[in-house]
């Protein structure tokens, strides 16, 4: 609950309606998407304003409440989850669009504009915003820049990263920086702005956000390849990279996952493949048909059974919707589902295809992975219930063994779903104690008193023996 005093100082910023108390509030903003995981926030604050979001933070930093800044509640490692109770700050009512510039290529929006409204905004003017999680149509750009999310286009296009240019942040202190700007060169200081990219709401509110935007491609063609097994499409993926083609997208699905998607929302994949490969280009039709027909080929000779081209946009958003379907179909399978995003040297995909095979099966475990070959990124996804605490365990174990498999392959615990809470414990196999002292540092002397996000990204390091998922 929240002191008078503190409730008082916040109605003053806000007004009405803007400050959240009713249990039927608190309790949407306990959880978000990461299942297993709920808090228990004191109050939400919707700013509409830089303003209100420093008169927020000075009153909790003197107050010493915790904030947990939130976009939409997408984020998949538990990020927004109150746990230590604290205010929660969404920005879902600062979503407005402020600036398409055409003559600069950049866009300029406040955090809690959806991914999808700044796309169709650059769309309308010729230009495009290529990072697109699967969740766009409802995250925000602050979530993305929080995050440093990816999607489905990073291969060709790189990550949410890659497009911010610059940031209006609001620190501990109450004051409130800028970073970065429309200048394509600028290196005047520290790279600040890299630095807010990814630190998952636990060194200061991102307050605006200014993107750089690239001409949108004049025409997109989809082929899709069907394998007997998932290694065969792991070598086809490499295949495509070694022909030099740099594909849009390069997305796979296992059997498990076509099933599932199939019976969640028919969608013409094959059901008797082990494997598809989803293969996107764009850029000149003429580049396009070239490279179609180079990916086509490629895949053949890697052993693809079937082959499908789809030139007409409808066919291939039709394409595209069933690999987007692929998490909300997996989710029917069982009250919780359990999914994970360890990514790997992309020239190591089969290696890591055969480990989580193995870590499944030696835990007695039905698993079904998708995600983004070109990256070796993968999603290994598994039913569970929280109501049987031994399969929950197994569960916990085969994820442990996927970690520690991607890591033996110079690979990566989180690949674009961020630390969070749940991945905290597993950051120190990860990262050096050095790296890991580095970054404690970063956090002190922006944010002395552990107020924003806390608990998150930094705990203790998680003992390699499979104990309960996600304590
Ligand atoms: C169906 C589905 C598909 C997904 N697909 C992808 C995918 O393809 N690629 C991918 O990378 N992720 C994916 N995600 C994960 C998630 O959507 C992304 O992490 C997304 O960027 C989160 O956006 P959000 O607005 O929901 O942020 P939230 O979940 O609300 O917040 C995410 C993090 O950002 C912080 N934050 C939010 N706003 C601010 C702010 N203004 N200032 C500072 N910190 C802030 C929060 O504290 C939290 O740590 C998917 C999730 C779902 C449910």
């Amino acid at each position: 609950m929240l002191s008078d005093t503190l409730r008082r100082r916040l109605l003053d910023a806000l007004g009405d309606g803007a400050l959240l108390e009713s249990p039927e509030a608190l309790a949407a903003y306990a959880v978000a998407a990461t299942p297993l995981f709920a808090g228990a926030p004191a109050a939400v604050a919707l700013p509409t304003t830089t303003a209100q979001v420093v008169a927020i933070v000075r009153a909790c930093g003197e107050a010493g409440v915790g904030i947990v800044p939130r976009g939409s509640g997408t984020n998949l490692s538990a990020g927004t989850i109150p746990d230590r109770g604290g205010l929660v700050l969404c920005t879902a009512r600062m979503n407005r669009i402020l600036e398409i510039d055409a003559a600069n290529w950049t866009a300029e929006v406040e955090p809690g504009a959806v991914t999808a409204s700044l796309q169709a905004a650059a769309a309308a003017q010729g230009l495009y915003y290529p990072p697109d999680p699967g969740s766009q149509r409802i995250s925000t750009l602050g979530g993305n820049v929080a995050e440093n999310s990816g999607g489905m286009r990073c291969l060709k296009y790189g990550v949410t990263r890659d497009y911010v240019m610059g940031l209006e942040v609001v620190l501990a202190d109450g004051s409130v920086v800028q970073t970065g700007g429309k200048n394509v060169k600028d290196v005047a200081g520290y790279d600040l702005t890299r630095l807010f990219v990814g630190s998952e709401g636990t060194l200061g509110i991102v307050t605006r956000i200014l993107v750089r935007l690239v001409p949108a491609p004049q025409a997109r063609g989809t082929v899709l390849a069907c394998f007997a097994g998932m290694e065969e499409a792991a070598a086809a993926s490499a295949a495509v990279i070694a022909a030099h083609v740099i594909p849009a997208a390069l997305e796979f699905l296992d059997r498990a996952t076509i099933a599932a998607v199939e019976s969640y929302q028919p969608s013409g994949l094959p059901t008797d493949a082990a494997a598809v490969l989803l293969i996107e280009q764009d850029g000149h039709p003429a580049q396009v048909a070239d490279d179609l027909a180079t990916i086509a080929r490629v895949c053949r000779e890697a052993g693809a059974s079937d082959l499908r081209t789809a030139t007409d946009p409808a066919a291939a958003d039709r394409l595209w919707a069933a690999r987007r379907a692929a998490l909300p179909a997996l989710a029917r399978l069982g009250p919780v589902l359990i999914m994970e995003d360890a990514t790997v040297p992309r020239s190591r995909l089969a290696d890591m295809v055969r480990a989580i095979d193995a870590a499944a099966r030696g835990q007695g475990l039905r698993f079904a992975t998708f995600g983004h070959a070109g990256d070796g990124n993968l999603h290994p996804t598994c039913p569970g219930d929280a109501r049987d605490p031994a399969l929950m365990a197994r569960i916990d174990r085969a994820f442990e063994e996927i970690f520690a498999a991607a890591l033996a392959l110079g690979g990566t615990i989180t690949g674009e779903h961020g630390v969070g809470l749940a991945k905290a414990g597993y950051l120190p196999w990860r990262l050096s104690p050095e790296t890991m002292a580095a970054m404690r540092a970063v956090k002190r002397a922006l944010d002395p008193g552990d107020l924003f996000n806390p608990g998150k990204i930094f705990a203790a390091p998680r003992p390699r023996t499979g104990s309960a998922l996600h304590a």
